[in-house]
């Protein structure tokens, strides 16, 4: 089986989409392709949205605290500035948290593959409703290829496609299994059936604390 979407084969400009719940591996796996190119010695610019700025304020940063240095912007046309300001040809264009940028997002990702340049981004594909989040699923229609990644449900094991929210607030450093410390608020992934919209108590609050 040729699991194409991890592989891309188009080679001209082209928009790759990395989408799935939190904790799903969306950052790693963007992080994964990006180096890649980098060892190649394209010319890479990665860029997140500047209110992203739970882990680092540069970097992009996975749960499993794999990193790379990136451009936080505020707005999505100055992803399109930064590039054509660019003293070398840009070859590859990397966007996490692609969820958080304004609409035009859309506009940006179609000329730059237009450009010819290779586009990876990742993003949430249901907020934590459960619903299509915001730019998603038109950027969903207009990629060449699109990888969806699934966690693991925190609460029942088994393949998990949702974000859920959960009411506890721990404090920071106080973590036990919870990943997101920092966070103002506190997800964990869900499985389809475990999930519950809106507030849940999180799954992996010990019963007790010894
Ligand atoms: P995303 O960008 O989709 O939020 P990351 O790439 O930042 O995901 O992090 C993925 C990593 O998160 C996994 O490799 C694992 O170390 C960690 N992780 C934490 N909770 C879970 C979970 N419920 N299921 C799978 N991985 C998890
Ligand atoms: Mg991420
Ligand atoms: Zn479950």
């Amino acid at each position: 089986m040729v699991h194409q979407s991890f592989h891309p084969i188009v080679s001209a400009g082209h928009l790759e989409v990395i989408c799935g719940p939190m904790f799903s591996g969306k950052t790693e796996e963007l992080i994964r392709r990006l180096r890649r190119t980098q060892i190649a010695r394209q010319h890479v610019l990665i860029f997140k949205p500047a209110i992203d700025d739970r882990y680092a304020k540069d970097d992009i940063v996975s749960h499993s605290s794999q990193q790379l240095p990136s451009i936080p912007v505020t707005q999505s046309h100055e992803i399109l500035a930064t590039v054509e300001a660019s003293d070398r040809r840009v070859e590859v264009v990397g966007i996490d948290e692609v969820q958080f940028f304004d609409d035009a997002i859309l506009n940006v990702c179609n000329q730059l593959a237009n450009q010819g340049i290779r586009v990876v981004v990742a993003g949430l594909d249901l907020d934590y409703l459960g619903r299509p989040f915001g730019i998603m699923p038109q950027l969903l229609a207009i990629a060449e290829s699109v990888t969806k990644v699934l966690a693991i449900c925190m609460a029942c094991g088994a393949s998990a496609s949702r974000s859920q929210r959960v009411t506890v607030n721990l404090a920071e450093g106080d973590s036990g299994q919870q990943v997101c410390v920092g966070a103002a608020e506190k997800y964990e992934a869900r499985c389809r059936q475990c999930f519950v919209p809106e507030l849940d108590t999180p799954s992996t609050i010990p019963e007790a604390v010894v």
